[in-house]
């Protein structure tokens, strides 16, 4: 099982990382929320994370979440104080897992999907906040709405506002946009996604304002520095807490 030491040691090295790169953009440490990506990952590895002080917890599958969300408040006697961020796309037949178990969602991109979670949230008189997944570097195995030319294309642009008009605000209010830098891309390409992101958002805010600014999920292992200089205020990290997937963690 995972050693108490090496994780407390890895998420301390994470803290540490998060707390200098908003440093760096002047900004607050408490104004980004670290997302513990335990997918793959058995319950038991929650549990541990949880002992280690993490609350916020991510999963990129509805399944695995409505299977070891239960499972971990179980193990801590009732709900445990944690929010279950559901961080990957998810699937048309699977929005009542999403509506049942997920606290946050945070791949929002189709209007279909946003039409069935609310309607699964109705009957359940459940509130899930959404980030709306937007793809800015235009890579094919990325998911999200296409914004990869949004500052000149307009249509790009009425797309999203159009997207954002349908969904119902009451069950699945749009709290921000999320996004994922290019794979192996040169710090420089991954700034300027994150940079393009949030310029996207304060563009949103000016046409929505009577709603709060738009939040910012953007950052794995490999980039959450840089998305917090650009201005993230969640980020998703699993490797750099819990080692690579897939593995016995250990030293
Ligand atoms: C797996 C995953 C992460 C975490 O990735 P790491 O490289 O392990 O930090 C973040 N976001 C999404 C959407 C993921 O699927």
């Amino acid at each position: 099982m995972l050693d108490p030491i090496l994780l407390a040691e890895r998420y301390a090295a994470v803290r540490e990382r998060l707390a200098a790169a908003a440093a760096r953009a002047g900004r607050a440490a408490e104004d980004v929320t670290l997302v513990a990506v335990t997918k793959t990952w058995p319950a038991e590895l929650a549990l541990a994370a949880h002992a280690a002080g993490m609350r916020h917890f991510g999963e990129n599958r509805a399944e695995e979440l409505a299977e070891k969300r239960p499972a971990v408040e179980a193990a801590l006697g009732g709900l445990g104080g944690l929010t279950w961020h559901l961080i990957g796309t998810l699937q048309s037949r699977k929005t009542h897992l999403a509506a049942s178990h997920a606290d946050v969602f945070h791949a929002l991109d189709r209007v279909k999907i946003a039409r069935r979670l609310a309607a699964d949230l109705t009957e359940r008189g459940r509130v899930l906040p959404a980030f709306l997944e937007v793809n800015l570097s235009g890579e094919a195995s990325k998911s999200g709405l296409d914004m990869t030319r949004w500052e000149e294309d307009a249509t790009q642009r009425e797309n999203l506002r159009r997207m954002i008009a349908e969904i119902d605000y009451a069950h699945l209010p749009v709290i921000g946009l999320m996004t994922m830098a290019p794979w192996d891309a040169e710090p420089d390409v991954i700034r300027s996604v994150f940079r393009r992101a949030r310029q996207l958002a304060l563009w949103l805010d000016r046409t929505r304002l009577e709603q709060p600014a738009l939040a910012l999920s953007m950052g794995m292992t490999d980039d959450f520095d840089i998305a917090i200089e650009e201005g993230a205020t969640h980020v998703r990290v699993g490797r750099a807490l819990f080692g690579e997937r897939g593995q016995v963690p250990g030293r």
